[in-house]
């Protein structure tokens, strides 16, 4: 099967005359099944490390695997699901038909993707609201609806980029705890990336630290609950 896994990862990024080294010599192992979190000063190439992993940007030298495979290969698989911290709704769309996008795209049919979007969206809380168009939840909602749409796809892998970033500490704390007994019941081996140590701590198996930029993994820490 195989986990996530990042080799010896350097990434320069270079605009005109400007040229950011994000990461170095960046090596980062999680097995099948662990929930790992990275944390790190802002700046350090949190995000660069997901979005490698994501198949949104390519790294400038070393290997990203992901399920075993590259994440072009895991991106065309449909192995893995991105949230990241504003995910964008369709804001004509309602929750439902929102919910139900990737799906769509994947080429599901339309009874199988309303009963699987259903399904997702009481996972996360929401049932009740598949017929509420984005702007009329609250941005917790939202996000919510935003880890229902990516749950949809049964992803092996979750990547999730400060989900609840653009929230208010209390509103975190609480769909931290939501996200928890979500994550339980998926089989889904998690990279999260957050500023937020106690964030970390409540969700991950693993906790990864990135030194500021250029940004390695220094240390990594084993959190020890397990979450079975
Ligand atoms: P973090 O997620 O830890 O805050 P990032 O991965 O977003 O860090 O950024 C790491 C470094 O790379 C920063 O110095 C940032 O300015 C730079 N960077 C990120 N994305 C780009 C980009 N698309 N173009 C140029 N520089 C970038
Ligand atoms: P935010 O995090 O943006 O405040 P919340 O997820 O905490 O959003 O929800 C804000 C409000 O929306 C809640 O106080 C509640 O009244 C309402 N709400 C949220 N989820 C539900 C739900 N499943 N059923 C009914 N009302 C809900």
């Amino acid at each position: 099967e195989g986990g996530m896994s990042i080799r010896d990862v350097g990434m320069v990024y270079r605009r005109g005359e400007q040229v950011t080294t994000a990461l170095v010599g960046c090596n980062l192992e999680i097995p099948a099944g662990n929930w790992a979190s990275l944390i790190g000063a802002s700046g350090c190439g949190k995000s660069t490390l997901l979005r490698i992993l994501a198949d949104i940007v390519k790294p400038t030298s070393g290997t990203a695997l992901i399920g075993g495979v590259s994440p072009a290969e895991a991106r065309a698989a449909r192995t893995y699901a991105l949230v990241s911290q504003q995910s964008t709704m369709l804001p004509w769309r309602k929750i439902l038909a929102n919910v139900e996008l990737g799906l769509e795209v994947a080429g599901v049919d339309k009874a199988d993707r309303r009963r699987r979007a259903e399904e997702a969206i009481e996972l996360v809380g929401l049932k009740g609201f598949e017929q509420a168009f984005p702007s009329e939840l609250s941005g917790g909602m939202r996000q919510r609806a935003a880890i229902a749409r990516a749950l949809t796809l049964k992803p092996r892998f979750l990547l999730m980029d400060e989900p609840f970033g653009a929230l208010d500490e209390i509103t975190r704390e609480k769909l931290n705890f939501e996200l928890l007994r979500i994550l339980k019941e998926t089989s889904a081996t998690l990279l999260l990336v957050t500023h937020s140590i106690s964030e970390a701590i409540i969700l991950s198996d693993t906790v990864a630290v990135m030194s500021p930029r250029p940004g390695r993994i220094s240390h990594r820490v084993e959190i020890g609950f397990g979450h079975d």
